[in-house]
């Protein structure tokens, strides 16, 4: 049986968070719960509804080597490690 876009996108996200997909739930309501959404920095509607953007973020996120080129170049900038995570 094909999986579904949702089991799909499931499994991409939990494998991303590092946990087993059947804590996902509960993974992701600890984050939402400890999260500090939205900062100055978050995106809003309008940035993600720019078709420009759009597709440079979602290669982005599924692109490892771009995701480190941005990473460089913001550390660069000045900018914090996007990637440190608050456990
Ligand atoms: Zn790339």
């Amino acid at each position: 049986m094909a999986k579904t876009e949702l089991q799909e996108t499931a499994e991409l996200m939990a494998a991303r968070e590092g946990v087993p997909l059947d804590r996902l739930f509960d993974h992701m309501r600890e984050r939402l719960r400890n999260s500090t959404y939205p900062t100055k920095n978050c995106l809003s509607p309008g940035v993600i509804e720019d078709e420009r953007l759009l597709p440079l973020l979602a290669h982005m996120l599924s692109c490892p080597m771009c995701a480190a080129l941005v990473d460089v170049a913001w550390k660069n900038k000045g900018g914090a490690d996007v990637r440190a995570r608050k456990r």
